[in-house]
């Protein structure tokens, strides 16, 4: 068995279908933020004719917490009273009052009995999803179409059966419902905010059809909390049904800033998954100044509906641009912008004219991430962008979609000179 042959073949046909990526290696500097800096090597800069001072588009910093200076002082004064790694898992010497401190605020943030943080939200996600449907006999998991790995990778590895139900789409959700026992358990597996398309959920009429079905619903709101409802508690919040899900799952690492995901839920599931959830149990714990970090960025985010507010006018200003200039794009009333390329190819070949002549980076989607043929932009616009900036972007993306072969570069120079 030539084992290296056999992983070059695979690799080699994800390339030939275009899916290989190219990370993109940049300083995020916290003074000039979103006017940044990519760092390439200077021959790759002069052979390529790529300006390394770029304003960054697709940034999951939702609202610039990772760079917010009371923050990074907490995080300083942590390390410094208690040193980096936290030594150990929860269970052997790996928790603080630091951990316990994030664990309160976070239950109280979403006005839940109990919380449990994880090392990420994807590690969250996996563990307690695949947990909960190993331990409860004979459950039926029911899932949106588009759910993000880390939900469907939880539903894989518990083995449980699965029912997908087409996007958002409740009736198609019922039916596969109502085909089921009354009395044979049954999870409902949804998003609040899916974060390629920016399309909210009605999370108060899948409580409804969870309470009718007598099924638990686990809603996953990495993309909502620190943008929605008063103090950026979420969508369900804003529904006010926070306390009718069954399990929310929240990430720090995007409206908060740091790293780090979490589940909250009554005090009996938050227990068990404590208990039984090896992605809990088996791995070392966060960072103490991680922990004690995301606490004063939660404090901060709460009182920040000002610059909420800012960030959806800022959108709704960009998607009224677009919709003059005929630009395709996904609609809705959130924060992300999916330009629509349709094609890898396209939105691969934007993505590059848009580095190398219009001082702009923004990552081109394709799939695996999204289906095949709805590659995309996906624009995030975050408090630090200025009307100035989306101006330039949508002059830019004009040029783009006008010929698909821009002859020459606009002059993107407004903010060159800040970066450090
Ligand atoms: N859930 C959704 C919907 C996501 O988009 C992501 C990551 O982008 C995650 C979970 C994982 O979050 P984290 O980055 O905290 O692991």
């Amino acid at each position: 068995m030539n084992y290296k042959d056999l992983l070059q073949k695979q690799l080699a046909k994800f390339s030939s279908k275009g899916y290989n990526r190219t990370f993109t290696p940049i300083y995020r500097y916290q003074d000039t933020f979103p006017f940044t800096r990519i760092d390439l090597p200077n021959e790759k800069i002069k052979n390529d004719k790529i300006n390394p001072e770029t304003t960054i588009w697709c940034s999951n910093d939702y609202l610039n917490m990772s760079h917010n200076p009371e923050v990074i002082n907490r995080m300083i004064e942590v390390i410094k009273e208690v040193g980096t790694g936290s030594g150990g898992t929860r269970n052997i010497s790996g928790t603080t009052p630091y951990h316990d401190q994030l664990e309160k605020k976070l239950a109280n943030f979403h006005q839940r009995d109990s919380a449990l943080i994880f090392t990420s939200a994807y590690v969250a996600n996996q563990t307690t999803i695949a947990t909960l449907c190993k331990k409860i006999p004979n459950i039926e998991v029911f899932s949106d179409q588009l759910n993000h790995a880390s939900l469907i990778e939880g539903i894989k590895n518990s083995r449980a059966s699965c029912s997908i139900f087409r996007h958002n789409d409740l009736d198609h959700l019922e039916s596969l419902l109502a085909k089921k026992d009354l009395d044979q358990p049954k999870i409902i597996v949804f998003e609040s905010l899916y974060s390629m398309d920016g399309t909210e959920t009605n999370i108060y009429d899948y409580v409804k059809l969870a309470k009718k079905y007598n099924a638990l619903t686990y809603l996953d709101e990495v993309h909502a909390v620190g943008l929605y409802g008063k103090g950026g508690r979420g969508i369900a919040f804003k529904n006010n049904v926070s306390n009718d899900v069954d399990i929310i799952n929240g990430t720090l690492a995007k409206g908060f800033g740091q790293i780090g995901g979490y589940i909250v839920a009554d005090q009996t599931i938050i227990d068990f998954i404590r208990s039984f959830s090896p992605g809990f149990i088996f791995t070392t714990s966060m960072m103490p100044s991680i922990a004690a970090a995301a606490t004063k960025s939660i404090e901060i985010v709460e009182t920040m509906d000002e610059k909420r507010k800012d960030i959806f006018n800022k959108a709704k200003y960009f998607k009224q641009k677009l919709n003059l200039l005929d630009i395709p794009f996904i609609d809705s009333n959130s924060h992300i912008i999916p330009i629509l390329t349709y094609s890898t190819k396209k939105a691969k070949l934007f993505s590059k004219l848009l580095l190398e002549q219009y001082n702009s980076y923004i990552q081109p989607i394709f799939y695996p991430t999204v289906p095949e043929g709805s590659a995309r932009l996906r624009i995030t616009i975050t408090p630090k962008h200025s009307i100035q900036d989306i101006d330039n972007l949508i002059a830019a993306l004009k040029r783009l979609f006008d010929s698909e072969k821009p002859e020459q570069s606009l002059n993107i120079t407004a903010r060159q000179n800040q970066v450090a």
